[in-house]
């Protein structure tokens, strides 16, 4: 397969904000693929090799790709970086300098998906000393053989930036049309949720069709997508939604961990499926050490300790261990403990299908518990009394709130879904108008008197899961302090481009626009209707959307989520309808 055909589509891709039009283009696209290429394709788009939790990125420096599109367009390195300073991006510049070539040399090869995939893999495993220069070289090599459009995606791929606006839910919109039907659709999404391997779906529905796909089952060592909550203003109507009896955990204010457990390796992924492994090394061992049988998947959440007093510390704490540089301090002076609430996989049996007591009474008995390693604290409450004390008593042990979960034979586990089988209940809706919100920067404007030179206000937008699109909700300038403001440059300029990226709905015109990637957490006053943000727009009325009033930095970067695990947008509406009942 020429890899001249697959750059077309990307192009095409590319060249659409529709993700009905993407969709089609990618369902023709597949048709008549070796399952295999179409695996590698499907990573390519991703601007990958690999499925998102793997381990080794091929991130290379944008200096070094310059270097390689020097050498094989034969520019000058100072020509290729001021062209470079003015499109900001790599991509471009090796398209317009290689369409500038003569011609192409008499030795040049056209470019195949093996040739490409193999050369990517030399770029992502070269290590040790003269790696960087071998990169560089591997790199001229295939930009010497690459027409214009090929050079711009192989480029953006090698840098980490590739953009091409077809996100996962639009990958399995086209399998789904390609390989299947509509009503497939979910099924697809379920064995995505539970390896977070599109690729790997892909191969597989197109070589086994949907028996092969229902056959997909969660797995040691592949992350899931995790199961999340959805929100109710008051206990009487979380009681009431759970038709007056459900399970009440504590709702711990850590950090969520899925540990993949066997007998000698342990992997510990965040939410958004980084692997924490390292960072909580000492929990993963006393996992290994306490796990019963031989192979598990449990999720909990990890909350740090004050280790003179034995009670749970703040959030902030715990983010001490996701350090690079003084992790080794950080684990040997905040002890963590992991207090369990799920299991997903026990010795050979997926257990995701079962309901909530029966996955519970599992968890209870896979593992011997003891200071580290140990349960979330739960009760069956009955009634909005009991619910009440249970949240006092969770409030006092400096949790955020409760979690309560369905006892419903239908209460299994919902990979990658926010459904009202779990909903959480926390402090801050007693206290303040609202929930708080995590939202994606996109945008930023430069301040002015004592913020001149800085960014003084954000563009902050949520996420449209039917739509994959970014839609604003409000521009934030509260909030921040001294460090924050000095500090935005370096969390944000990576994320930098020239233009407003098309997944970014908004009525706003910043002065600088972000690829949506930083996800900070944002209170509010309320939510209202505004002209100006898009998010839920002409949901309530026609020509406006859902904003946030009076926005407040809360102070945390919330580098647990991705952009895409942002406050979506059918929330902000649910939250928006709340506030005309009686909670928020
Ligand atoms: P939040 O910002 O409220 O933490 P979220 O968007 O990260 O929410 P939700 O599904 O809304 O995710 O809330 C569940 C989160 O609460 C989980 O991701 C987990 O980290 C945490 N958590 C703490 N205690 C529990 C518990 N007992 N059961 C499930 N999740 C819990």
């Amino acid at each position: 397969m020429l890899f001249s055909d697959i750059a077309d589509t990307f192009a095409k891709l590319e060249s659409t904000s529709s993700r009905l039009e993407m969709t089609s283009i990618l369902a023709d696209f597949f048709k008549g693929l070796e399952p295999s290429d179409l695996r590698d394709i499907i990573y390519l788009s991703q601007g990958k090799l690999h499925p998102d939790f793997y381990p080794v990125e091929l991130g290379m420096a944008d200096k070094m790709v310059l270097r390689a599109i020097a050498s094989a367009s034969g520019f000058k390195d100072d020509k290729v970086e001021e062209m470079w300073l003015k499109e900001g991006d790599t991509g471009t510049v090796a398209e317009k300098l290689i369409s500038g070539k003569k011609q192409m040399s008499l030795f040049s090869q056209p470019l195949t998906l093996k040739s490409v995939v193999s050369d990517l893999t030399k770029i992502e495993t070269s290590e040790g000393k003269n790696s960087q220069e071998a990169k560089v070289k591997t790199l001229s090599g295939m930009l010497h053989d690459s027409g214009p459009t090929e050079a711009r995606y192989i480029c953006r791929i090698v840098s980490g930036r590739m953009r091409v606006g077809a996100s996962a839910m639009t990958i399995l919109d086209a399998l789904a049309q390609c390989y299947a039907d509509k009503e497939s659709r979910p099924e697809i999404e379920r064995a995505f949720n539970v390896t977070c391997d599109m690729g790997l779906v892909g191969e597989v529905l197109a070589k086994d069709g949907m028996e092969g796909v229902r056959n997909i089952q969660v797995k040691v060592g592949n992350p899931i997508k995790v199961m999340l909550a959805e929100r109710l203003p008051s206990l009487g109507e979380v009681i009431e939604k759970m038709d007056g009896r459900c399970a009440m955990e504590f709702k711990y204010d850590g950090m969520r961990a899925q540990a993949h457990i066997t007998k000698d390796s342990i992997k510990i992924y965040s939410r958004r499926l980084e692997n924490l492994t390292d960072n909580f090394f000492d929990v993963g061992e006393r996992l290994m050490q306490n796990l019963k049988g031989n192979e598990a998947i449990i999720e909990g959440e990890c909350v740090a300790i004050d280790p003179d007093t034995g009670n749970m510390l703040p959030f902030q704490m715990v983010t001490h261990r996701r350090r690079k540089h003084g992790l080794d301090s950080a684990i040997r002076d905040i002890p963590v403990r992991i207090f369990m609430f799920d299991i997903l996989y026990l010795d050979g049996k997926d257990l995701t299908n079962l309901p909530y007591e029966e996955r519970r009474n599992i968890l209870s008995q896979a593992f011997d518990m003891d200071d580290m390693v140990t349960l979330t604290t739960m009760e069956i409450v009955e009634d909005e009394t009991q619910a009440e004390s249970f949240f006092d008593k969770a409030i006092g042990a400096k949790c955020e709130g409760v979690m309560a979960k369905s006892l419903s034979d239908a209460s299994v586990y919902r990979a990658g879904s926010r459904g009202f089988l779990w909903i959480k209940y926390k402090k801050d809706y007693h206290e303040a108008l609202t929930d708080t919100f995590d939202l994606a920067v996109v945008g930023a404007f430069y301040g002015m008197g004592k913020r001149a030179g800085k960014y003084g206000a954000l563009l902050m937008a949520a996420y449209d899961q039917d739509t994959g699109d970014f839609c604003t909700v409000c521009k934030l300038g509260t909030g921040f302090d001294d460090a924050f403001l000095d500090a935005m440059p370096a969390l944000l300029d990576s994320t930098k481009v020239k233009d407003m990226p098309t997944n970014v709905k908004t009525g706003l015109d910043p002065d600088v626009w972000f690829e949506p990637k930083v996800v900070l957490e944002v209170a509010g006053a309320d939510l209202t209707l505004s002209p100006n943000h898009k998010a839920a727009y002409g949901w309530v009325k026609d020509d406006a959307g859902i904003g946030i009033r009076f926005p407040r930095y809360t102070g945390r970067v919330r580098d647990d989520k991705s952009a895409e695990q942002a406050t979506n947008v059918s929330e902000i509406f649910d939250m928006y309808e709340m506030q005309f009942s009686d909670g928020l």
